[in-house]
């Protein structure tokens, strides 16, 4: 039994859009609908990732209630706790409240809940099942486990280009350390509580990654996870922010540079240090519970694995970096600086052609079959650590205006691109594709469904 006593709900922009226009449509009536949700378990974390929608139709599927005012019609109750159960996905009953940012079940809600959601959980085999009621500004949550336990809503997060939250009532905004005075007087003790009790994993902590983790430390963020497999070497010291030639001789690692950066820029920091490959799936289970994702790796695997977590569980990731190009007489061809934000539901790296699929079969042989069969000579890629700077600055930018919600709320971000030769930036919106692998058949399944990368 998860002793959690609360959870958290997360889901996707044009998703929320749709359920609010159905709840909310100028009637001041009462309305409903049923989430399908991944599940995401993590330590003391218990999330639910919504997956899919369905709306009930008043008089057929929402009608008047024998005991309240209205309820779920019984047949499609059923309907909707057989696909769930198939699916292994959460089941969450929906109906709103005429109210703004305060909202509650009422005692004839909670009684029917106690009625009727020990059967659900019968019926469920193992899913757990609930109800969120909605405000207009507002969300809570009743949540029952299978084991009866049962919880209440932490936060309803809305992730779109913009991450919005919602809470059962208006939240009390604390005090922020004296540190930070500068930056709050830009966003607010409330942006700098956010901030603090964020979980922010960079994965790869080379050029782009250490400036990232630098930032990020330097911003307040309360936790950060750094996964890089490498060792620091003498062609590093150009550009890894923090590291010394002594740190070459003792033969550190990228992440405890980066993680002694961190901890000197912010002593109270939580730190979570992995010396590991993240398409390694021991390592990327460990991203499941992150709030944001930052991809300064430059392997075609770790873009595949962490592309997945963006759309499995519902985590805003950005892939950064930087591109520089000679042509055979040694003049420059293309010198130019990417950050990508890939939001759930809004196009993905593989539908962009991000994703490729001949240098990942090559990164999936062993270093002796590439050896025999003469892959890749490893010729060095220039990297330069003004390009680095303006990819991580640009994607820390986008954090902070993004997460807490600093800018007018939207839902798919662009691409944007970085021309150096031509002083041109690009902003490129992404494509989706109606069947993807990646970004549809994954959306929202959280731990249903296996993420990719190889065992160990
Ligand atoms: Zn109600
Ligand atoms: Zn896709």
């Amino acid at each position: 039994m998860i002793a959690s006593a609360t959870c958290d709900v997360w889901i996707g922009a044009a998703h929320h859009d749709q359920l609010l226009g159905h709840l909310f449509p100028g009637d001041r009536d009462e309305h409903g609908a049923v989430l399908h949700a991944g599940v995401v378990r993590d330590g003391d974390v218990l999330r639910f990732v919504v997956r899919h929608i369905e709306l009930a139709l008043p008089g057929r599927d929402y009608v008047k209630g024998k005991i309240g005012y209205r309820a779920l019609h019984p047949t499609f109750i059923h309907r909707q706790i057989i696909q769930c159960r198939n699916e292994k996905l959460a089941y969450l009953a929906v109906h709103n409240h005429d109210c703004g940012d305060r909202v509650a079940f009422s005692t004839i809600d909670l009684d029917s809940h106690e009625r009727g959601y020990p059967a659900l959980l019968d019926i469920g085999k193992g899913i757990p099942v609930g109800a969120l009621v909605f405000g207009r500004d507002s969300a809570q949550a009743d949540v029952w486990l299978p084991g009866r336990a049962r919880c209440t809503l932490g936060e309803l997060r809305v992730i779109g280009q913009t991450i919005r939250r919602f809470y059962p009532a208006p939240r009390q905004t604390g005090y922020a350390d004296v540190a930070f005075d500068r930056q709050v007087r830009m966003f607010g003790v409330a942006g700098q509580t956010m901030l603090k009790a964020s979980k922010v994993a960079v994965v790869g902590l080379g050029g782009v990654g250490s400036l990232v983790s630098e930032y990020l430390a330097r911003l307040g963020v309360g936790e950060l996870i750094l996964i890089d497999p490498d060792h620091i070497e003498e062609t590093n010291l150009s550009r890894v922010v923090g590291a010394t030639q002594r740190d070459v001789r003792d033969g550190l690692t990228k992440t405890q540079i980066a993680a002694r950066h961190a901890r000197e820029a912010a002593p109270g920091i939580s730190l979570t240090e992995i010396d590991g490959d993240v398409a390694r799936r021991s390592v990327a289970m460990q991203l499941r519970s992150c709030d944001y994702i930052f991809l300064a790796a430059d392997s075609m695997r770790a873009r595949l694995i962490v592309n997945a977590l963006a759309h499995q569980y519902l985590i805003p990731v950005v892939q950064l970096g930087a591109k520089i190009r000679s042509a055979a007489n040694g003049c420059l061809d293309e010198s130019m600086s990417v950050v990508r934000q890939v939001r759930p539901g809004e196009g993905c790296l593989w539908c962009n052609g991000f994703i490729d699929t001949g240098q990942l079969a090559v990164e999936a042989k062993t270093d002796q079959e590439r050896k025999d069969q003469a892959y890749g000579t490893n010729e060095a890629n220039p990297s330069v650590i003004t390009l680095n700077a303006v990819a991580a600055a640009h994607a820390v930018n986008d954090f902070l205006f993004d997460f807490l919600a600093l800018r007018r709320p939207a839902n798919t971000p662009p691409y944007t691109h970085f021309h150096f030769l031509k002083r041109l930036i690009k902003a490129v919106l992404p494509r989706r594709e109606p069947q993807c692998r990646e970004c549809v058949r994954r959306y929202g399944m959280g731990d249903a469904m296996q993420l990719p990368g190889f065992d160990g």
